[in-house]
């Protein structure tokens, strides 16, 4: 892995190029399936850079709170690999990417149950499904929303609208959580699971926290902001091994190829990337592709990884 240069001013330069240059693009659509994602200003951006010395570089809007969404699989995933040990999470859930979009029904079938990855809707339920203590639905959201604040270093909240929001319209994640409940790959309450994960979807960051926790991950484990070992370091390339296969779900081959570096979106706008050792990033801009991944994310994403040189594979 490639060591990167340190110098603030000359990252945040880097920054400032890949906004400006990005700043117009207009393709790409809010998410309209949950009525408060459609709802947020198309036009709001943010990049956040976090070294794993802890220096935040930044520009644009960093401090809005935007709906974490599926960037939140990451932490769960971490918490499940946590408390359950990989050998488990790989029977349970498993690392592969299905091919498919994350919300698909198609895929469970397929695969006869099985999950495929916690990076999609339905490991990550069947993760949430997993995080201790088992049957206590409050005790179980501590854990999760504890387990985000650690990573980011500093407290997130739940965007009260959107979970309420994402409450009123989760017919189709309740369908995968019965589904998968069918092939008993539910380990607690399915509605308590189906509910943790609407709340865990709905709390709200900045790019500055997630580029925190990024950096986190990258620092295997330990928070640069914080000083706290968050998790185990050798649970640090399992997770990042998690997220290059399918952090941008069907595209993130092609992701993979062009940019180099490990990334996942949410369909709140966010994307986080990490490069193992040096840095993470994170990008907020609201419009998505047809795969639900953040357009000027991407972009500006890839700008920086290649600028920087952060391919995994050099
Ligand atoms: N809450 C969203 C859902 O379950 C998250 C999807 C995403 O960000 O990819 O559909």
């Amino acid at each position: 892995m490639k060591t990167i240069s340190h110098d603030s001013e000359y990252i945040l330069s880097i920054i400032k190029t890949a906004y400006h240059k990005f700043e117009s693009v207009a393709e790409g659509q809010n998410a309209s399936y949950i009525p408060y994602l459609k709802e947020i200003d198309p036009k709001l951006f943010g990049i956040s850079v976090c070294l794993t010395d802890g220096t935040l570089i930044e520009y644009g809007d960093t401090s809005f709170q935007f709906g974490i969404e599926s960037i939140s699989k990451v932490p769960t995933a971490l918490l499940a690999l946590k408390q359950n040990g990989t050998e488990s999470i790989l029977q349970k859930i498993g690392t592969n990417a299905t091919g498919m979009d994350f919300g698909s029904l198609f895929a469970i079938l397929l695969e006869k149950g099985y999950p495929s990855t916690p990076l999609v809707n339905a490991g990550a339920i069947a993760a949430c499904s997993l995080i201790e203590p088992l049957g206590d639905a409050a005790g179980k959201w501590q854990m999760i929303q504890q387990n985000i604040d650690d990573l980011c270093g500093s407290k997130t909240e739940v965007l009260h609208a959107l979970y309420q929001n994402e409450t009123e319209t989760n017919y189709h994640n309740r369908s995968i959580t019965w589904l998968l409940k069918s092939y008993d790959r539910i380990y607690d309450d399915p509605e308590v699971a189906l509910d943790i994960y609407t709340r865990q979807c709905s709390i709200g960051v900045t790019t500055s926290q997630l580029a925190v926790m990024a950096a986190t991950i990258a620092n295997k484990g330990k928070n640069p902001k914080t000083g706290l070992q968050v998790f185990d370091a050798a649970l640090a390339s399992k997770l990042v091994s998690m997220i290059a296969t399918v952090g941008l779900y069907e595209e993130t081959g092609d992701w993979m190829f062009e940019s180099g570096i490990p990334a996942k979106s949410g369909v709140g706008g966010g994307i986080l990337a990490v490069y193992p050792g040096e840095v993470g990033i994170c990008v907020f801009s609201p419009p998505l592709n047809r795969f639900g991944n953040s357009v000027k994310g991407k972009k500006v994403v890839q700008y920086i990884a290649n600028a920087l040189g952060l391919s995994i594979y050099e």
